[in-house]
């Protein structure tokens, strides 16, 4: 049974889950408020691709033609031999792929994302400045406190606040991250750098114990990004902002294909950081809190799907909230979950083994995927 007023959520965190979730409880009539640490958005120098199956969620909220505007599409995700060049496998996206799966896969800067989402849910739902510190059950909902000294009410919380989620603590007890004892350099830089050089639209660099993402993420192909992966166990700082050291990335890359070193020899800085990942947890939701995005599945870049497996879940748990009352609230929580679980597990899984179109894959489980239309668990 409906309840007599609308359900009031209360969401942890402005980041890719969070605000995708703000914006798909909104479309069913649900009061949302967005909690977020940030005093404001940074615009992160970093790239992200947008799978057909997350623009699928996209396009219903709304951010289809921004999107595609602002983001660039490339004709494949190639897959070469760091050295030798060789193709391993050319995952073909552009309009084929778009036919097959139902929606184009988009190459974005994350900032244009990260900007197109909160663009769809308005600021006076949003609260910048508010770090959660407590959650407490009461008569009359679900208390929130924060850092600012400030408290807030709600029927429910969405703990959308990352792989370091002081819901999940708060839930289940504290465990660590595990460093995987790889770190990733970085960048987003203007492609006019390169002087003319041209680059391919999307390319992995297979090496033998390190790999390099180079991409495009604007359409008109005047911004690029890249992204590597190789192993140094010792560095274990995970954060947006800590900068790496240009020439010992161009070192760790000595020998690679010329597209590789001519991207790297113009570069003109480089952030760093610890990749790290969780096992899939057996419960994301208790009573009328749950988890959602990085918070319950943070998973290796490799198959660039987290925000992706965010995105979605946000769909899915607005359409197990539509048009229940409050009483009802846990149950939607245990089905979102039931629905999602195997699903991000996989992904989680997939990712970590770093083998995501090495070679031919079947990457249709992934990317047909439609969390509007996937059957809801019982
Ligand atoms: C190198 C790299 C490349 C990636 N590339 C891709 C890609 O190409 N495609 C893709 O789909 N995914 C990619 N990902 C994954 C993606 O970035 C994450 O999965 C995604 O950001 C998760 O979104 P989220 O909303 O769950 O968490 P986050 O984006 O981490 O957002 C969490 C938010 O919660 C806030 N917060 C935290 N604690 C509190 C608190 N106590 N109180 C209030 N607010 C709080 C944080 O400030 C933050 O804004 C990549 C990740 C990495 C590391």
């Amino acid at each position: 049974m409906p309840g007599s007023r609308a359900l009031s959520i209360a969401i942890v965190g402005a980041g890719m889950g969070g605000l995708a979730s703000a914006a798909a409880l909104r479309r069913v009539g649900i009061e949302v408020m967005v909690y977020e640490q940030a005093s404001q958005f940074a615009r992160i120098g970093a790239g992200i691709q947008i799978g057909c199956n997350a623009m699928k969620v996209l396009r219903k909220l709304g951010l289809e033609e921004r999107l595609r505007a602002q983001s660039f599409y490339p004709r494949s995700w190639n897959n070469r031999d760091w050295r030798t060049g060789e193709v391993k496998f050319d995952m073909i996206f552009g309009e084929s792929a778009e036919a097959k799966f139902g929606a184009p896969y988009l190459l974005a800067h994350r900032g244009d994302l990260h900007a197109a989402l909160a663009s769809a849910v308005p600021p006076e739902y949003v609260r910048l400045g508010h770090k959660l510190t407590g959650l407490e059950e009461r008569a009359d909902g679900i208390r929130l406190r924060f850092a600012n000294g400030e408290t807030a009410t709600a029927d429910a919380v969405i703990g959308a606040d990352g792989v370091h989620s002081l819901v999940r603590e708060i839930l289940f007890g504290t465990s660590p991250v595990n460093f995987t004892g790889r770190i990733a350099y970085r960048t987003t830089y203007p492609a006019a750098l390169l002087n003319g050089y041209k680059i391919e639209d999307c390319t992995k660099w297979w090496g033998e114990d390190r790999h390099i993402v180079i991409y495009y993420v604007k359409p008109d192909r005047s911004e690029v990004y890249f992204v590597t992966s190789q192993p140094e166990p010792e560095f274990r700082i995970e954060s947006w902002s800590a900068k790496g050291n240009v020439k010992e990335l161009r070192a760790a890359f000595e020998g690679f294909d010329s597209q590789v070193t001519n991207v790297l020899d113009v570069c003109p800085d480089v952030h760093k950081w610890a990749i790290v990942d969780r096992n899939a947890l057996t419960r994301w939701a208790e009573g009328n809190v749950t988890l959602l995005g990085d918070a319950c599945h943070p998973m290796t870049p490799y198959m660039a799907q987290g925000a992706a497996m965010a995105i979605e879940d946000a769909a899915v748990l607005s359409r197990c909230l539509e048009g229940i009352g409050r009483d009802a609230i846990a149950d939607a929580f245990r089905r979102f979950e039931a629905t999602r679980r195997e699903r991000t597990a996989r992904v989680q899984e997939t990712s970590r083994t770093n083998t995501w179109l090495r070679q031919r894959t079947d990457a249709d489980w992934v990317y047909a995927y439609d969390a509007w239309t996937t059957p809801l668990a019982a």
